[in-house]
C-alpha cells in the first residue's frame, strides 16, 4: 500500500534507502549500478562529500530567502560561475527548480522580449517532433512526444513541429550528412515563412535530443544553418540543454560542439547533479536589456527561485567538475564507452543504431536490421529491458515502443562522470545480457 502518487498507479517501485558512488541500494538489500544517473541527472554519482558539505554549510548559514526581498551570495556566485563558462554573450542567469520550469521561463522570456521591443504579434513557437522539453503546459506544447501530448493537446499553446535531426532514419541515401542538415534548415526556413515570419517567437530544440528519440546527435552544420535561418527572420533560438548540458556530452554545453550560440539556453539535471532540484535559463544581454530598459521587470517568478541550498549544491558540482577535470574524462572515457558498446552490440541482430557523445549514449532496437522495422509496441521491449536490467542490478533509461510505435524502442545510458572503465565494462556487460534476453524473447 502506498500513498505516494506514483507515475504507475498499479505497481510500486522498490524502496531506495541509500546510495554511494555509482550505486543505489534498496530496502530489500539489492544493489543497482547506476548507468543512467536516474534520467541523466547524477553527474557526480551519489554521496559526493564536497557537494554534501557545501549544502550543510549553506543550510547552517542561510537555508532560504525569498527573491522578492533578497538575493543571496550563493546565488550570485553560482550565476557568476555559470556566466564565466557560458556560451558567448550570455549576461544573466535565471535560477529555477528544474527543467520544465527552465523551459517554461525561457518561452516566457522570449515572448516578453518581443512584447518589450514592440513586436507583440509574435505568438508562435516552432519546435521538433520526437523531442521532450518537460511536462508543464508550455514545455509540453513545444515538446514533440505525441503520447505525452495527446490528452492535453486541446489546451496547449500554438506550436509547429518539424522533423528532428535523425540521420539513422531520416537522412536520404543520396545526401551527405551536411546536405541533410541543410535540408532540415531549409524546412525551418519554409515553416517560418509559411507561419508568417513576423509571427514566430522562437525555434526550440534540444542540442542533442534525449528522452524521446534516444540521443540524437546533430549532423555537422545543422545548428549553424538553423542559427542563420533564425537570424534571417529575427526569430530567437532557444536550445534546451536540460539533459545534454552541464558536461554530459563532454563539453559543458553541447552547443559548443556545434559552434553555435543560442539566444536562450536551458539547463537543469546535471546542474545540481540530483543533490537538489535546480534548473536555469541563461539569457543573451539583448534580451535582458530589452526588459531592463523597457518594463524593468520579468513578468514571471516562483517561490523557490535561486534557492540558496540548491545554488550551493550546483556551485559545488561545478567546482568538482572543473577541479577534477571531469569534462576531459567524459570525453576520453565516453569514446571508450562508445567503443565498448559497439564491440558488444554493434553486430547484434536487434540493434539498429548506437549513437552518442561523451557519457550520453542511445541504443536503438529494431525487430529487423535491414528494414529498420521496430518491434511492435505491444511487446513493450524497452520497458521489459528496464525490468530485466534492474533484476540484474543495472539501472538504464529505456523509452520508445509504447510512446511512438513508428520509431521503436531505445535504451539511454548517461552514467555519472565518476564511472571507472571497469564500471563502463560492467554496464556494457549487463546491458548486453538484458538486450540479448529480451530481444530473443520478443523475436
Ligand atoms: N528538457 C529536456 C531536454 C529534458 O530531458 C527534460 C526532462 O527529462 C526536461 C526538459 C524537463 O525537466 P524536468 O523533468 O526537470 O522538469
Amino acid at each position: 500500500m502506498t500513498r505516494v502518487f506514483h507515475r504507475h498507479l498499479r505497481s510500486t517501485p522498490p524502496v531506495a534507502v541509500s546510495a554511494a558512488g555509482m550505486r543505489i541500494y534498496d530496502a530489500a538489500g539489492r544493489s543497482y549500478l547506476d548507468a543512467s544517473g536516474g534520467a541523466a541527472v547524477s553527474s557526480l554519482g551519489h554521496g559526493h562529500p564536497d557537494v554534501i558539505a557545501a549544502m550543510h554549510a549553506q543550510i547552517d548559514r542561510l537555508p532560504y530567502a525569498h527573491t522578492s526581498f533578497f538575493t543571496s551570495e550563493t546565488a550570485e556566485r553560482l550565476a557568476d560561475e555559470l556566466i564565466r563558462t557560458a556560451p558567448e554573450g550570455m549576461s544573466h542567469v535565471y535560477l529555477v527548480s528544474g527543467g520544465s520550469e527552465a523551459v517554461e521561463s525561457a518561452l516566457k522570456m522570449a515572448r516578453q522580449y518581443f512584447v518589450e521591443i514592440g513586436q507583440p504579434q509574435r505568438t508562435h513557437f516552432i519546435a521538433r517532433r520526437q523531442s521532450y522539453h518537460g511536462n508543464t503546459l508550455g514545455a509540453l506544447a513545444v515538446g514533440g512526444n505525441e503520447w505525452r501530448r495527446a490528452p492535453f493537446a486541446p489546451i496547449l499553446v500554438a506550436a509547429t513541429h518539424l522533423a528532428p535531426c535523425y540521420p539513422y532514419r531520416e537522412q536520404r541515401a543520396d545526401e551527405t550528412p551536411e546536405q541533410y542538415g541543410l535540408r532540415l534548415a531549409a524546412e525551418l526556413d519554409a515553416a517560418i515563412v509559411a507561419q508568417g515570419a513576423d509571427s514566430v517567437i522562437a525555434f526550440v530544440a534540444e542540442t542533442v535530443g534525449g528522452a524521446t528519440a534516444g540521443v540524437l546527435t546533430p549532423v555537422p552544420g545543422y545548428f549553424k544553418a538553423v542559427r542563420e535561418v533564425c537570424d534571417k527572420h529575427g526569430v530567437l533560438l532557444i536550445l534546451d540543454e536540460v539533459m545534454c548540458g552541464m558536461g554530459r556530452t563532454g563539453t559543458l554545453y553541447a552547443s559548443e560542439q556545434e559552434d553555435v550560440v543560442p539566444d536562450l539556453v536551458t539547463i537543469a539535471k546535471g546542474l545540481g547533479g540530483g543533490y537538489q532540484p535546480i534548473g536555469a535559463v541563461l539569457a543573451q544581454r539583448k534580451i535582458v536589456d530589452a526588459m531592463s530598459k523597457g518594463s524593468g521587470f520579468f513578468q514571471h517568478g516562483h517561490t523557490y527561485l535561486g534557492h540558496p541550498v540548491a545554488c550551493a549544491a550546483a556551485l559545488a558540482v561545478q567546482n568538482v567538475i572543473h577541479r577534477d577535470g571531469l569534462l576531459e574524462k567524459v570525453r576520453a572515457d565516453g569514446r571508450a564507452l562508445g567503443a565498448m558498446l559497439r564491440v558488444a552490440l554493434g553486430g547484434h541482430p536487434n540493434v539498429g543504431d548506437i549513437r552518442g557523445r561523451g557519457f550520453f549514449w542511445g541504443i536503438e532496437l529494431v525487430a529487423d536490421r535491414a528494414s529498420k522495422r521496430p518491434f511492435a509496441p505491444a511487446l513493450k521491449v524497452n520497458a521489459t529491458i528496464k525490468k530485466d536490467a534492474m533484476a540484474r542490478g543495472l539501472l538504464c533509461y529505456p523509452f520508445g515502443g509504447t510512446v511512438d510505435g513508428v520509431h521503436g524502442d531505445h535504451v539511454l545510458l548517461a552514467p555519472p562522470f565518476i564511472a571507472s572503465r571497469e564500471d563502463l565494462q560492467e554496464i556494457t556487460r549487463l546491458l548486453t545480457a538484458s538486450i540479448d534476453a529480451v530481444t530473443q524473447a520478443a523475436s
